[in-house]
């Protein structure tokens, strides 16, 4: 096993090879990380900031009480710090309630929360070139093989360290895509980040992930390297697939881009309504 030095120094070169190789940050771009408190896009905010300067902290405060609120004070204490600047909205301000006041069990709560999250984030990213996200190699590969059991072709071709270009979205890059979860841990536990490590949001629905998280976990300690592979393998097939370009209109409420009249986020907050 390396040395706690060499395994920061490696680490860090993983990362920046990922941002080089796949062009992740260009030349002049203006980056903002999407921020939860958690490990992964803490540590997503602190090296994009080493390595450029000038990063901006971009968090959405859901409303999960006892869960967001701890998470979002973990990240204004490391933002100040770190000397970063933060910006934090809320389901609150934006549109009356909380994700807690909206659920009453008609809906799965990742979906409604996901789905105005990314309204929220891409509407205050507009002045950015890229946002960044905390997904790591684990995240990355039980997505592909969750889209691939269930056949969700769309999802499947659409993901990859950096998304394609569409009209009215903030390009989404993923500086952690070749990090194993367990050196991400590694890393922000040798620095000392004041994240909270295994506190999950209570909202989360596991079974599906959590059942391809243990195959998957299972499966690389007897053959290592297998998540790499998916993703590797993934990355080479993408490369010959023809993705139909996707157009999208303007919703009628927000004016955020939308493939109908009212996007998906504003009908959901017009149902709270
Ligand atoms: Fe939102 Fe679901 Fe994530 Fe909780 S687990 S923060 S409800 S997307």
């Amino acid at each position: 096993m390396d040395s706690d030095e060499e395994f920061v120094v490696a680490f860090e070169k993983k990362v920046f090879d990922t941002v080089k190789n796949f062009n992740l940050v260009e030349k002049g771009d203006r980056v903002v990380v999407a921020c939860s408190g958690g490990k992964d896009s803490t540590l997503v905010l602190y090296l994009l900031n080493k390595f450029f300067g000038g990063v901006v902290a971009l968090a959405v405060d859901e409303g999960i009480k006892g869960y967001r609120d701890k998470s979002i004070n973990d990240l204004k204490i490391f933002c100040d710090e770190q000397g970063i600047e933060l910006r934090v909205y809320s389901f609150a301000e934006e549109f009356g309630k909380s994700l807690d006041k909206v659920l009453d069990g008609s809906v799965n709560p990742c979906t409604v929360c996901g789905t105005i999250r990314r309204q929220i984030l891409n509407k205050y990213a507009v002045d950015f070139d890229k946002i960044a996200t905390g997904h790591n190699m684990d995240d990355e590969s039980q997505a592909v093989l969750m889209n691939l059991f269930k056949s969700n072709v769309d999802l499947l071709w659409n993901s990859g360290p950096i998304s394609g270009k569409v009209e009215g979205f903030v390009q989404r890059i993923k500086p952690l895509y070749f990090c194993l979860e367990r050196d991400v841990v590694r890393y922000v536990k040798l620095k000392g980040f004041k994240v909270c490590l295994i506190k999950s949001c209570p909202y989360r629905v596991t079974a599906f992930r959590k059942q391809v998280r243990e195959l998957l976990d299972d499966y690389e300690l007897s053959n290592v390297g297998v998540k790499k592979n998916i993703l590797e393998k993934h990355l080479s097939l993408l490369k010959n697939v023809n993705l139909k370009k996707r157009t999208f209109g303007y919703c009628s409420v927000c004016g955020g881009p939308s493939l109908g009249k009212l996007c998906k986020a504003c009908q959901f907050i017009k149902s709270f309504k």
